[in-house]
């Protein structure tokens, strides 16, 4: 008899769960940092005309050849250093530590951050460690230097800006970390667009540093597109994972079109930025709500104890998504997440809220 699914998939990952997307058709959805803003009509209408130009019957370009130029543009990436491109960065993770999977390897990352790095780890074995940052979600730099010492890692994975807490690490604990590791370490800078600081700069200095980034968080989620720059030595090997159209046509066409439009990105960016700084005062005003500092597009609270449950449902009743993480506990306990949205969504939010804090 052939064997059954407990007998063949491995244990740990029949111990995952599947990365939850909740429902949000009709929703006001503030839960995955979405940009709020589509584009000018005459620009989508630009946009379509070249999309008619695809062949969609041919294989896209495998090494994104034109894309690649204009990301190395847009994101300033240094003259000495490669880039891959990755199917959102969620692949570029994926194909990282597919690369450096082997029995007893490690991944390391403070805790809590982007939980992919943890599930991806599990996907291909590896085992993840994860160090609890303080609990003003700094850094816990002696934990990190020791658990990097104890553990010796492959791979330590920096959010910067990190997800779910939305800060900026301290620099200098970031270098001393550059300093001691013994593989590589990726600073995920998802978040760049909002945040005005970058390792990008410091490839040129650490020849096992990878700064990842991605067109999500800035009006692209849709696309799928993420990259990688570092090293050649260490790109070239990553390089091989990648499967061989892993980006599509029609990602390589308007990704290049939506770069050549930075003018309106920016300003979007610019607009969010300013919403965020509004939001987080207007959050600040509510008694009972701890409001934590962003430099991302998004904004994490803590709720009076035992109410985040509540009020996420009750804003969920008016038709407002947000991110719950107060079931994570510990650290994120009684925790909540916003996505910065248009002025119109975050007045719905705070209405919301208001009703549900009284
Ligand atoms: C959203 C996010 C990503 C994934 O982005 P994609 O490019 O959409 O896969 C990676 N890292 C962090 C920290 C994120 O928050």
């Amino acid at each position: 008899m052939a064997k059954t699914p407990s007998e063949l998939i491995r244990a740990n990952i029949r111990a995952l769960s599947a990365y939850h997307v909740p429902p949000a058709t009709g929703m006001i959805k503030l839960d995955a940092m979405e940009n709020p803003y589509r584009w000018p009509v005459p620009m989508q209408d630009q946009w379509l005309a070249l999309l008619r130009e695809v062949e969609l019957n041919r294989y896209p370009d495998p090494h994104a050849t034109q894309l690649t130029q204009a990301l190395r543009q847009a994101m300033a990436v240094p003259a000495g250093s490669e880039i891959v491109l990755g199917n959102g960065s969620d692949e570029l993770i994926q194909m990282i530590l597919m690369a450096l999977a082997d029995s007893d390897r490690v991944v390391l990352a403070p805790t809590p951050s982007f939980v992919m790095y943890q599930m991806i780890a599990a996907c291909v074995n590896l085992r993840f460690v994860g160090v609890p940052l303080r609990p003003d979600f700094n850094l816990d730099a002696e934990a990190m230097l020791a658990a990097i010492a104890q553990h010796q890692p492959a791979v330590i994975f920096l959010a910067y800006p990190n997800n779910p807490t939305g800060n900026l690490w301290d620099r200098r604990t970031i270098l001393a970390i550059l300093e001691v590791a013994p593989g590589l370490v990726v600073l995920d800078e998802a978040y760049h667009a909002f945040a005005e600081a970058s390792f990008m700069p410091e490839l040129a200095r650490f020849p096992h540093l990878l700064v990842m980034r991605t067109l999500s968080k800035m009006g692209l989620a849709g696309l799928r597109l993420g990259l990688l720059a570092g090293g050649a030595q260490w790109l070239h090997e990553l390089d091989k994972l990648r499967l061989p159209y892993n980006i599509n046509v029609l990602t390589q066409v308007s990704a290049r079109f939506a770069l050549s439009q930075q003018q309106l990105l920016r300003q979007q960016t610019e607009q969010i930025c300013r919403d965020r700084d509004a939001l987080l005062v207007e959050l600040r005003a509510f008694k009972g709500l701890q409001v934590f500092p962003s430099k991302a597009n998004f904004i994490l609270f803590r709720c009076p104890a035992g109410q985040a449950q509540g009020i996420f449902e009750g804003l969920k009743a008016q038709r407002i998504l947000i991110k719950n993480l107060s079931a994570a506990g510990s650290l994120l306990q009684d925790c909540l997440r916003v996505t910065v949205g248009s002025p119109a969504e975050n007045a719905a939010l705070l209405s919301g809220l208001r009703l549900q804090l009284g």
